[in-house]
């Protein structure tokens, strides 16, 4: 908590405006210092290799599941969103460590090459090596989930880690730092800094060995050139228009009831949300009609009120409000919903119809609860239309047999076959995006690799007579060098 010397900065509740706490807002000599005791405890911890830490980190995930009324309550808290939602991101975030824990060794295990027929006399081996010590900057819209997926594998790869979480959702992010020390073996290893951007661009500069962004577009290019200054390498992991396309075979009711929820969940607060659909026109009345009924069952409150909770950062409501006017201004229709469907905090289920691509709220990520719905000729015009985003972060395809062969030409990183958010929850496969959703990837094992580099190690077996790489080697050599590269055409390599 913040000392009267300290500048400090409230986090609210969003769905009454009241004070939730109030925390530090740190400067770059405190998170300079924060990092250096995080890199004198990240030999420690990289010493104490992969059992002992897959050990801590599953005792850690053991407290969260021991937790979870406290710390949904929390997120709910300080998100606006409902306790059960809470509840299931902190199942998902769990999953996540526990599989980052099991298989960071097998993940990272020396990898042995073929050295080539010419240095075949030699052993090419690649180690991976933890890089020291990863910041992790979150966003508040998941403050559990999000952070963890790139927390916990920096940390099962063997670095610490210093984690600054969101200005909405520091809360989250000091009992992430505290329920992790009472299983650490010593102190240092995770360490929460609180504060506002610049806390943020402190630890940009701070000489940590990589930076996981997650947050707005926006903010990337600023964490990225801040970054570039210290040639600190950074994963960005930003926002999405992801789009939804229904095929003509699709299962409507599921798809209808997939997306719906997809676009209002967590008050459309989500990077992977639905924000547009291109549906088959011969099913596009049908899946609108469905889409309305289910509408209509749903609204925003407060927890144990809503469906969906307030939006969590004030601001966002003005480009919620702008893009539904937007959209009708620029020939779009309402089929549910409208501008009067925001009433600061919250913001009730809005669908659209039939907006132009030009459009800012076809364009521009929404994150807010509306859907924007457009039918196309064919599914070739879906697939044109979906990556002609400057975004490229999620999908989602409705379609019984072409699944498949649409999601193949889809740019974009992770796409749900008749489903929708289901990648983000297999700790298995790599998150992330292309394009203006960034870049490098957290889960799976790309995720883990991003914490760690190659260390390539080449080592002479035996010796042969054949010494190219010496100032004594003959002619003949040189000549037998050259008509083995014509025979073999390159393969010695
Ligand atoms: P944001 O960009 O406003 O803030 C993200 C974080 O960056 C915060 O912790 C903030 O304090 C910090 N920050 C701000 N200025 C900084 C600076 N100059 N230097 C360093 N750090 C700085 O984003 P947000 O509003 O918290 O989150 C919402 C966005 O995050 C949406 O665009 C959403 O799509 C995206 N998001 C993406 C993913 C993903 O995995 N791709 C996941 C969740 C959210």
């Amino acid at each position: 908590m913040a000392t009267k010397r300290t500048p400090s900065f409230d986090s609210h509740n969003p769905a009454t405006g009241e004070v939730a706490g109030t925390y530090p807002i740190m400067n770059a000599k405190q998170v300079s210092e924060i990092v250096a005791h995080a890199r004198t405890a990240s030999a420690q911890w990289q010493k104490l290799g992969f059992s002992a830490r897959k050990k801590v980190l599953l005792s850690w995930s053991q407290v969260i599941i021991n937790r979870i009324d406290q710390i949904a309550a929390l997120i709910s808290l300080e998100t606006g969103k409902p306790v059960g939602d809470a509840k299931l991101e902190v199942s998902i975030a769990v999953g996540h460590i526990g599989w980052a824990a099991r298989h960071a060794e097998e993940i990272m295990r020396t990898a042995y090459r073929a050295p080539g027929l010419l240095l075949s006399n030699m052993s090419a081996t690649v180690q991976r090596s933890p890089l020291g010590v990863v910041g992790v900057i979150g966003p508040w819209n998941y403050p559990m989930f999000t952070p963890v997926g790139s927390i916990t594998y920096a940390l099962a790869a063997g670095n610490t880690v210093v984690f600054k979480p969101s200005e909405y959702t520091p809360g989250v992010g000091m009992w992430l730092e505290e329920t992790f020390n009472e299983v650490a073996p010593f102190a240092d290893v995770l360490t929460t800094i609180t504060g506002l951007g610049e806390t943020g661009g402190a630890l940009c500069t701070s000489g940590v060995d990589k930076i996981s962004f997650t947050g707005s577009t926006r903010t990337a290019k600023i964490v990225a050139a801040q970054c570039a200054t210290t040639m600190t390498p950074v994963v960005l992991e930003c926002g999405g228009k992801d789009p939804v396309i229904v095929a003509v075979d699709a299962n409507l009711e599921r798809a209808v009831d997939a997306t719906i929820w997809s676009a209002m969940a967590n008050a459309g607060q989500s990077c992977i949300g639905a924000e547009r659909v291109y549906v088959d026109e011969r099913v596009a009345d049908k899946f609108v009609e469905l889409a309305v009924q289910l509408a209509t069952t749903i609204h925003a409150g407060a927890p144990g009120d809503g469906n969906y909770g307030p939006a969590t950062m004030p601001s966002q409501i003005k480009v919620i409000q702008s893009h539904i006017k937007s959209a009708i201004k620029d020939g779009g229709t309402c089929a549910y919903g409208g501008p009067e469907s925001v009433k600061p905090p919250f913001v009730q289920p809005v669908i659209l119809l039939d907006v132009p691509e030009d459009s800012a709220a076809m364009r521009e990520e929404t994150f807010g609860p509306t859907i924007i719905i457009n039918r196309v000729k064919s599914m070739r015009e879906a697939i044109d239309l979906s990556n002609a985003s400057s975004y490229g972060l999620g999908a989602n395809v409705w379609s019984k047999r072409q699944g498949k062969k649409i999601a193949a030409e889809l740019a974009c990183g992770m796409v749900a076959i008749n489903s929708t958010f289901s990648f983000a929850a297999v700790a298995s496969v790599p998150f992330g995006g292309v394009k203006d959703s960034g870049y490098g990837r957290v889960h799976g094992p790309e995720g883990l690799l991003e914490y760690t580099y190659a260390r390539t190690v080449v080592r002479t077996r035996f010796n042969v007579p054949l010494n190219l790489l010496s100032f004594k080697r003959k002619a003949k050599e040189e000549k037998l060098v050259i008509t083995l590269t014509r025979w073999l055409k390159g393969r010695f390599g």
